[in-house]
Protein backbone atom coordinates (compact mmCIF):
# COMPACT_ATOMS: atom_id res chain seq x y z
CA UNK A 1 0.00 0.00 0.00
CA UNK A 2 1.27 3.61 -0.73
CA UNK A 3 0.21 7.03 -0.68
CA UNK A 4 1.55 10.03 -2.14
CA UNK A 5 3.77 13.17 -0.43
CA UNK A 6 4.83 16.52 -1.92
CA UNK A 7 8.23 17.10 -1.59
CA UNK A 8 10.79 19.81 -2.74
CA UNK A 9 13.93 18.15 -4.83
CA UNK A 10 16.83 19.99 -5.98
CA UNK A 11 17.39 20.64 -9.95
CA UNK A 12 21.03 21.12 -11.27
CA UNK A 13 20.68 23.09 -14.77
CA UNK A 14 23.50 23.98 -17.22
CA UNK A 15 22.23 26.52 -19.35
CA UNK A 16 23.79 26.91 -22.86
CA UNK A 17 24.00 30.38 -24.83
CA UNK A 18 25.59 29.46 -27.90
CA UNK A 19 26.27 33.07 -28.84
CA UNK A 20 28.93 33.01 -26.29
CA UNK A 21 30.80 29.89 -27.03
CA UNK A 22 33.65 30.68 -29.04
CA UNK A 23 34.47 26.78 -30.18
CA UNK A 24 37.25 26.67 -27.40
CA UNK A 25 36.78 22.92 -26.84
CA UNK A 26 37.91 23.41 -22.92
CA UNK A 27 34.69 22.20 -21.70
CA UNK A 28 35.45 18.78 -24.19
CA UNK A 29 38.61 18.37 -22.57
CA UNK A 30 38.08 18.84 -18.89
CA UNK A 31 35.51 16.71 -19.41
CA UNK A 32 36.87 13.52 -20.86
CA UNK A 33 40.16 14.21 -18.51
CA UNK A 34 37.82 13.82 -15.41
CA UNK A 35 36.29 10.74 -17.23
CA UNK A 36 39.80 9.40 -17.68
CA UNK A 37 41.02 6.05 -16.03
CA UNK A 38 43.30 7.28 -13.92
CA UNK A 39 41.09 10.42 -13.68
CA UNK A 40 43.09 13.18 -15.18
CA UNK A 41 45.60 10.90 -16.55
CA UNK A 42 44.37 11.20 -20.26
CA UNK A 43 42.28 13.95 -22.37
CA UNK A 44 40.42 12.49 -25.32
CA UNK A 45 37.20 14.81 -27.04
CA UNK A 46 35.93 11.66 -28.27
CA UNK A 47 35.48 10.57 -24.38
CA UNK A 48 34.11 13.78 -23.68
CA UNK A 49 30.36 13.85 -22.41
CA UNK A 50 29.45 17.43 -23.80
CA UNK A 51 30.56 17.60 -27.60
CA UNK A 52 30.56 21.27 -29.38
CA UNK A 53 28.92 20.83 -32.76
CA UNK A 54 29.96 22.84 -35.88
CA UNK A 55 29.92 21.27 -38.74
CA UNK A 56 26.13 20.77 -39.34
CA UNK A 57 25.46 24.26 -37.60
CA UNK A 58 28.00 25.62 -39.97
CA UNK A 59 27.23 29.74 -38.47
CA UNK A 60 27.80 28.81 -34.83
CA UNK A 61 28.76 26.55 -31.99
CA UNK A 62 26.56 24.66 -30.08
CA UNK A 63 27.78 22.58 -26.71
CA UNK A 64 25.29 19.71 -26.50
CA UNK A 65 25.85 17.17 -23.32
CA UNK A 66 25.24 13.33 -23.92
CA UNK A 67 21.76 11.98 -22.88
CA UNK A 68 20.25 8.81 -22.84
CA UNK A 69 20.93 5.80 -24.66
CA UNK A 70 18.46 4.96 -27.55
CA UNK A 71 19.01 1.10 -28.90
CA UNK A 72 16.87 2.43 -31.99
CA UNK A 73 17.02 5.49 -34.35
CA UNK A 74 14.14 7.58 -34.75
CA UNK A 75 11.37 6.25 -36.82
CA UNK A 76 10.34 10.06 -38.30
CA UNK A 77 12.72 12.60 -39.68
CA UNK A 78 11.97 16.12 -39.11
CA UNK A 79 13.93 19.94 -39.70
CA UNK A 80 14.35 22.66 -37.14
CA UNK A 81 14.33 26.80 -38.86
CA UNK A 82 16.48 28.97 -36.38
CA UNK A 83 16.69 32.85 -38.13
CA UNK A 84 15.51 31.30 -41.66
CA UNK A 85 18.80 28.97 -41.45
CA UNK A 86 17.60 25.04 -41.35
CA UNK A 87 19.14 22.35 -39.59
CA UNK A 88 19.24 18.70 -39.67
CA UNK A 89 17.21 16.47 -37.51
CA UNK A 90 20.29 14.98 -35.34
CA UNK A 91 22.01 19.09 -35.10
CA UNK A 92 20.69 19.39 -31.47
CA UNK A 93 19.92 15.55 -30.34
CA UNK A 94 21.72 14.48 -27.22
CA UNK A 95 21.19 10.74 -27.78
CA UNK A 96 23.88 8.04 -28.16
CA UNK A 97 21.74 6.23 -30.72
CA UNK A 98 22.90 3.91 -33.68
CA UNK A 99 22.83 6.14 -36.49
CA UNK A 100 26.18 8.06 -35.53
CA UNK A 101 29.17 7.60 -33.41
CA UNK A 102 28.34 10.54 -31.18
CA UNK A 103 28.65 10.38 -27.62
CA UNK A 104 30.29 6.48 -27.61
CA UNK A 105 32.89 5.37 -25.96
CA UNK A 106 35.57 5.05 -29.05
CA UNK A 107 37.23 1.95 -27.42
CA UNK A 108 34.00 -0.15 -26.65
CA UNK A 109 31.52 1.68 -28.48
CA UNK A 110 29.31 1.81 -24.81
CA UNK A 111 27.37 5.29 -24.54
CA UNK A 112 28.42 8.29 -22.92
CA UNK A 113 26.03 10.58 -20.82
CA UNK A 114 26.42 13.36 -18.66
CA UNK A 115 26.38 12.80 -15.04
CA UNK A 116 26.82 16.59 -14.18
CA UNK A 117 30.19 15.82 -13.00
CA UNK A 118 27.91 14.29 -9.19
CA UNK A 119 31.47 13.20 -7.43
CA UNK A 120 32.33 12.57 -3.61
CA UNK A 121 32.78 15.64 -2.29
CA UNK A 122 30.01 16.77 -4.33
CA UNK A 123 31.41 20.01 -6.74
CA UNK A 124 29.95 23.53 -6.50
CA UNK A 125 29.81 23.62 -10.44
CA UNK A 126 29.96 20.96 -12.86
CA UNK A 127 33.46 20.77 -14.51
CA UNK A 128 32.56 22.50 -18.00
CA UNK A 129 30.83 25.47 -16.54
CA UNK A 130 34.30 26.11 -14.71
CA UNK A 131 36.07 25.90 -17.66
CA UNK A 132 34.05 27.69 -19.72
CA UNK A 133 35.86 31.28 -19.17
CA UNK A 134 33.45 32.87 -21.84
CA UNK A 135 30.48 32.22 -19.68
CA UNK A 136 28.65 30.28 -22.39
CA UNK A 137 27.89 27.39 -19.92
CA UNK A 138 26.37 28.62 -17.05
CA UNK A 139 25.20 26.20 -13.93
CA UNK A 140 22.17 26.89 -11.33
CA UNK A 141 20.29 24.88 -8.77
CA UNK A 142 16.67 25.25 -8.35
CA UNK A 143 14.18 23.05 -6.55
CA UNK A 144 10.71 21.98 -7.80
CA UNK A 145 7.83 20.30 -6.33
CA UNK A 146 7.35 16.75 -7.14
CA UNK A 147 4.87 13.89 -6.19
CA UNK A 148 6.81 11.10 -4.53
CA UNK A 149 4.75 7.62 -3.57
CA UNK A 150 5.03 6.70 -0.46
CA UNK A 151 5.39 3.59 0.87
CA UNK A 152 3.32 2.69 4.10
CA UNK A 153 5.02 0.65 6.66
CA UNK A 154 3.04 -2.63 7.77
CA UNK A 155 1.61 -0.84 11.26
CA UNK A 156 0.49 2.16 8.79
CA UNK A 157 -1.38 0.00 6.44
CA UNK A 158 -3.14 -1.93 9.40
CA UNK A 159 -4.01 1.29 10.93
CA UNK A 160 -5.23 2.43 7.63
CA UNK A 161 -7.20 -0.33 7.38
CA UNK A 162 -9.04 0.21 10.85
CA UNK A 163 -9.35 3.94 10.20
CA UNK A 164 -11.23 2.94 7.13
CA UNK A 165 -13.49 0.49 8.81
CA UNK A 166 -14.16 2.26 11.62
CA UNK A 167 -13.89 5.92 11.38
CA UNK A 168 -10.77 7.63 12.64
CA UNK A 169 -12.95 9.13 15.49
CA UNK A 170 -13.37 5.74 17.21
CA UNK A 171 -9.97 4.61 16.45
CA UNK A 172 -8.70 7.57 18.89
CA UNK A 173 -11.47 6.95 21.11
CA UNK A 174 -10.02 3.16 21.55
CA UNK A 175 -6.57 4.08 21.63
CA UNK A 176 -7.18 6.91 24.58
CA UNK A 177 -9.42 4.14 26.06
CA UNK A 178 -6.37 1.64 26.09
CA UNK A 179 -3.98 4.14 27.43
CA UNK A 180 -5.84 5.38 30.27
CA UNK A 181 -6.23 1.71 31.79
CA UNK A 182 -2.59 1.45 31.06
S1 LIG B 1 34.41 25.92 -22.98
FE1 LIG B 1 32.65 27.29 -23.35
S2 LIG B 1 33.30 28.63 -25.03
FE2 LIG B 1 34.70 26.86 -25.03
S3 LIG B 1 33.73 25.41 -26.45
FE3 LIG B 1 33.00 24.86 -24.42
S4 LIG B 1 31.07 25.97 -24.22
FE4 LIG B 1 32.16 26.91 -25.94
S1 LIG C 1 28.57 18.27 -16.44
FE1 LIG C 1 30.45 17.07 -16.12
S2 LIG C 1 29.97 15.09 -17.08
FE2 LIG C 1 28.48 16.58 -17.88
S3 LIG C 1 29.38 17.35 -19.75
FE3 LIG C 1 29.97 18.78 -18.12
S4 LIG C 1 31.99 18.03 -17.44
FE4 LIG C 1 31.04 16.39 -18.61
Amino acid sequence: MSGEQITKKKVKVIKIDPSKCTGCRSCELICSASHATPKYGSTNPAKARIRVMFKPLENIYLPVMAGEYTPAECPGRYSIIIDGQEYGECAFCRASCPSRDLFKEPDSGLPLKCDLCESDPTLEKPLCVQWCYHEALTYEEREEEVTEEVKLDQMEVALESLVDRYGLEKIVEGIARMASKG
